[in-house]
């Protein structure tokens, strides 16, 4: 359970005055930006001042599935959060199943205690605040404005923080939608489901996760709806669709720097485009972002040469979301029957190896104890377009 409540009534006293870093969010990508920046100093030596803000308590409101590699878990020493661990992934398509062994194993975890885990390796401020928007320097919240040079937008797929006209608005934006149930029961496989009689651009799932399941659907295509298709599948899995939990999905990458402001996780598209998956990237990309923010707090680098820095770090993986993003496309003008046979072809054991030791390697755990990243803003690609 979340630790402290949402400020209600009397309690959401105003709210104003400056910090040094503000992170907007305080998810996966907020409390990533977070942790990197505990016991930061400024360069006159006084600590930095954090600010963390979220409309709900940490924890609180879980947004995902809650399913990533294992790797990325025990990196960040959030293994007691663990709830069940998969070596094998289990495909079924209409024509058959096949189960891949694969070279690392993914884990379901309690989202309020990861979050809470995550949380104590931090020494920002929090406060719950719903945030409005921006002018320039200064965030606009329900409980007043909170000004900082450096904000951090990891509010999620929405990107509250950037200016107006470039803001993402389904169903036109290149958006997923994804929607489950959690209801009670167990299971031992980690199993997804490419089948358009449930969803015809996307997959579904069943991901066990201790005393619950959770079942789901996602649409490449945003226009799709899910909820039929989540209800028909939990109940063909002989249970019942209760728990709801659904959101947008960002499956292009944007830029991680505009208009002075840092985007990290679901806010800058860090969400892999095949798989739907966000949360070690937005952990990945949060780590990223707050070590530049902490070369600026400590005076090695300008707030602009961390922008185009951390700008270019993001950009840098154009390629490895491009072509997932392809494939994304791709698999729906598949024949069905030719895809089982692809699907059962790829199984061997060196080809899964090597395809998902190089999906592994977009955002490796590694990354966690790895030096701050290098990338030379002067190599950088262009800025990313924002049209959909
Ligand atoms: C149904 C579904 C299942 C998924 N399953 C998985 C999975 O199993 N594995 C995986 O890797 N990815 C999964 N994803 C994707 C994953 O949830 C996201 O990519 C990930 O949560 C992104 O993290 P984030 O920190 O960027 O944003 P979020 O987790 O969305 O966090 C945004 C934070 O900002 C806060 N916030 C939003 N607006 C405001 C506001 N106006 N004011 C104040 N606070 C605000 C929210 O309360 C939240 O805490 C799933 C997505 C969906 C929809």
């Amino acid at each position: 359970m979340p630790r402290r409540r949402t400020k209600r009534g009397t309690e959401r006293t105003p709210l104003a005055g400056e910090a040094d870093v503000l992170v907007c969010g305080a998810s996966f990508a907020g409390l990533a930006v977070a942790r990197e920046l505990a016991g930061a100093r400024r360069a006159d030596g006084a600590p930095a001042r954090v600010l963390m803000l979220d409309r709900y308590e940490i924890g609180e409101r879980q947004t995902s599935a809650c399913a990533a590699p294992t790797g990325w878990l025990e990196a960040l020493g959030l293994t007691d959060a663990l709830r069940q661990t998969f070596r094998d992934l289990v495909i079924n398509t209409p024509h058959g199943t096949s189960r891949y062994r694969l070279p690392w194993s993914w884990s379901t975890f309690d989202y309020p205690t990861l979050c809470e885990l995550l949380d104590d390796q931090n020494d920002a401020t929090f406060e719950t605040a719903k945030v409005e928007g921006r002018s320039g320097a200064t965030v606009h919240t329900d409980r007043g404005d909170v000004s900082a040079p450096l904000i951090v937008d990891a509010l999620g797929w929405r990107r509250m923080l950037a200016p107006v006209d470039t803001r993402v608005q389904p169903p036109d934006a290149p958006l997923s939608r994804g929607l489950e149930v959690h209801p009670g029961g167990a299971g031992d496989e980690l199993e997804i489901w490419i089948d358009r009689s449930y969803v015809r651009e996307g997959y579904s799932w069943s991901f066990p996760a201790g005393e619950e399941v959770r079942i789901g659907v996602g649409s490449f295509d945003p226009r799709a709806h899910v909820k039929e298709p989540t209800v028909r599948l939990a109940e063909d899995l002989g249970t019942e669709a209760v728990g709801y939990q659904g959101n947008w999905i960002p499956h292009r990458l944007r830029p991680a720097a505009e208009d002075g402001i840092f985007f990290a996780g679901d806010s800058a598209g860090h969400c892999l485009p095949l798989s739907a998956e966000g949360i070690r990237t937005a952990l990945y990309f949060g780590i990223a972002c707050g070590r530049e923010l902490r070369d600026v707090l400590e005076g090695r680098t300008t707030r602009e040469a961390a922008l185009r820095r951390y700008a270019a770090f993001s950009a840098g993986h154009r390629h490895r979301f491009g072509s997932m993003l392809s494939v994304q496309r791709l698999i729906p003008h598949v024949p069905p029957r030719l895809l089982t046979v692809l699907i059962r072809a790829m199984g061997t054991q060196r080809f899964v190896d090597w395809t998902f030791g190089h999906y592994l390697k977009t955002a490796p755990p590694e990354f966690v104890h790895a030096a701050p990243p290098r990338v030379s803003a002067a190599r950088a690609p262009e800025p990313l377009a924002v049209a959909a």
